[in-house]
């Protein structure tokens, strides 16, 4: 699964702001600058806010030669931008597939959790480009770990 999005509601949109800004003087570019720092399209709104939007492709691996997919979120761009409902697997086969789109809630689970140890390195790959969505709620920006977020429900 790979985080595509978040959905914020005005309020908590504020405090993340004040959050994750803290230290800068808050102009008129705080939002690209909050999307600049969880590497994801932050959008305000006021109904079914506080998700992250995560997209899966699925069947992966892939049903010919059993390699996972590689580069998730370049693969689900193009599936996105194209007719054809392909997936391309990391050996080049073709075949025909569906994109799962899930919410998450960012903030529900992680109330009340900021004992947890923090994870800095990608227990997948070793990465450091961890991005934390609360005190518990993780994933990885290079490969498709994540730290067992819950889907809250699917569309
Ligand atoms: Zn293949
Ligand atoms: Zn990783």
């Amino acid at each position: 699964m790979v985080p595509t999005a978040i959905v914020l509601s005005p309020d908590s949109y504020a405090k993340v702001v004040t959050e994750r800004l803290e230290t800068s003087d808050i102009e008129n570019s705080e939002s690209l600058r909050l999307e600049n720092q969880l590497s994801l399209p932050v959008s305000v709104r006021s109904e079914d806010t506080d998700i992250i939007v995560v997209k899966e492709l699925v069947p992966n691996p892939c049903p010919i030669c059993h390699h996972p997919l590689k580069f998730l979120r370049e693969l689900i761009e193009r599936f996105e931008s194209e007719e054809t409902k392909q997936i391309r697997c990391p050996l080049g086969h073709r075949y025909s597939g569906i994109m799962k789109v899930y919410h998450l809630n960012i903030f529900q689970q992680s109330e009340g959790m900021e004992s947890l140890n923090k994870v800095s390195e990608c227990p997948s790959c070793g990465s450091k480009k961890v991005q934390y969505l609360g005190a518990s709620d993780m994933f990885c920006l290079d490969c498709d770990w994540d730290s067992g977020m819950v889907a809250r429900y699917r569309l």
